[in-house]
């Protein structure tokens, strides 16, 4: 079955870097952060960030299901 979140998962910082979303975010080492395959590159984003991200991608499939 395909599957729309397929590139999208959890995973570990194995170092200290910045949010993708809000470059005043900072990942810390041995954070879990959200990864975002987009085309060969992947995105991190924080906690916070990655909260919105999920939210706001349900709200669309939510949308997308009314309207079967
Ligand atoms: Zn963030």
């Amino acid at each position: 079955m395909k599957s729309i979140v397929k590139n999208v998962a959890w995973d570990v910082a194995l170092q200290s870097h910045k949010c993708k979303r809000n470059l005043k975010h900072i990942i810390a080492k041995g954070d879990r952060r959200l990864k975002i395959k987009e085309g060969r590159s992947e995105s991190h984003y924080c906690m916070q960030c990655a909260e919105k991200i999920l939210k706001g991608g349900l709200l669309k499939i939510n949308s997308l299901i009314d309207d079967i």
